[in-house]
């Protein structure tokens, strides 16, 4: 059936363990963030073990259904919950995860009434903003203050150390400025608390360029890794960093021809917008030959998030269901019903894990 996404598990082994060496030589140790597998087959456990035969220290996910998930395909693995929870699905957190990510104080107090009900202990990762805007205490002094809180008053939750996130919602790059940050604040901590901190967690992906040139700080030891180790592209194409161990063929998507007609480039008529109220810009370059495959916007986002593996094919466009390639200078002959491989970028891959009709296949040699 097509469209097809295969998930290539042994190269995503190597790229783990290319990332985890890479960050072996520079004290810090990598959590494997399982984010963008799918629900519906044994995904989560293939792309896990997969991580963990790469050398990953612990799994994370920022979903408490897939680490639910996980737990019931038998993974005993230490697992963070990366989104800091909903108070709702505390009971959840508690059984399912080892650990989470938390910046609300009421929050912990709920969580900490949890794991003595539950007779357990929860690890904790405090989350401070550093200037990215998404989720962490920004006041250093009440983030100090709710850290040596965690550690004296709940009993039933363990400090394992502080951490923060960049990259996302502000865009800000992490560098030696706001990671020494981190580290100051971890230093502090320890001093009142009297003891050493496990984790001192600077970010995911957008860090191991850090790594890379070993500007990262010391004394942080810890970063939770998805995009990085499961597709490269974006890390070699956009910000063209020599990462020779990363892969971009780790996922390979395959649609099926269902039409090919030698057409105009330029569209007829008066141009106003596409279907989805753009107005794209048209080149004419006269007479081409042109196949229609059956994926579209609906499976991965956008039409110029797949890139053909056979690089004398084009992507021109596309609408929710079709994605019209221009095939004039391939070598290769192609009708009706032949399949053409794309690699995609991570929205691609993200978007075809979300559509129901991507079937996703695990290739494990
Ligand atoms: C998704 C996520 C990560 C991992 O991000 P990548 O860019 O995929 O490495 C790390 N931390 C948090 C809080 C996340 O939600």
């Amino acid at each position: 059936m097509y469209p097809k996404m295969t998930v290539y598990l042994n190269r995503i082994e190597d790229t783990a363990r290319y990332v985890c060496e890479l960050a072996a030589e520079n004290g810090v140790r990598i959590t494997g963030v399982v984010k963008s597998s799918d629900n519906y087959s044994n995904s989560y456990k293939a792309i896990a073990e997969a991580m963990k035969r790469g050398g990953v220290a612990s799994l994370a996910d920022s979903r408490m259904k897939t680490i639910e998930r996980m737990r019931e395909l038998g993974v005993e693995d230490h697992i963070l919950l990366l989104r800091i929870p909903q108070m709702w699905e505390l009971p959840k957190v508690v059984e399912f995860a080892d650990a989470s990510l938390q910046s609300d104080p009421g929050t912990l107090a709920a969580l900490e009434e949890e794991a003595a009900a539950q007779e357990k202990t929860h690890g904790v990762i405090l989350m401070t903003d550093l200037g990215d805007l998404r989720e962490g205490i920004f006041d250093p002094d009440v983030f100090h203050e709710t850290a040596v809180w965690i550690e004296r008053e709940l009993p039933h939750l363990h400090l394992l150390g502080i951490g923060t996130n960049l990259g996302c919602y502000g865009s800000i790059v992490p560098d030696v400025t706001n990671l020494s940050l981190l580290v100051e604040r971890a230093r502090a901590i320890e001093k009142s608390i009297g003891r050493k901190l496990e984790i001192v967690s600077g970010g995911g992906t957008s860090t191991l360029p850090m790594l890379l040139d070993r500007t990262l700080p010391e004394g942080i030891n810890h970063l939770r890794v998805g995009e990085g180790i499961l597709l490269g592209r974006d890390l070699v194409t956009i910000w063209k960093l020599p990462f020779d161990g990363l892969r971009m063929d780790t996922y390979v998507v395959e649609a099926q021809i269902v039409e090919i007609e030698e057409k105009p480039s330029y569209p007829i008529g008066r141009i106003f917008v596409d279907a989805f109220g753009n107005t794209p810009e048209y080149i004419d370059s006269g007479m081409r030959m042109k196949a229609i495959v059956a994926i579209g916007k609906r499976d991965i986002g956008s039409h110029d998030a797949l890139f053909p593996i056979d690089e004398t094919i084009k992507v021109l466009g596309g609408s929710s269901d079709h994605l019209i390639l221009d095939i004039t200078d391939c070598k290769v002959p192609m009708s009706v019903g032949d399949i053409v491989a794309f690699l995609p970028n991570y929205q691609a891959l993200v978007n075809c894990i979300e559509s129901s009709d991507v079937t996703i296949l695990h290739h494990f040699d």
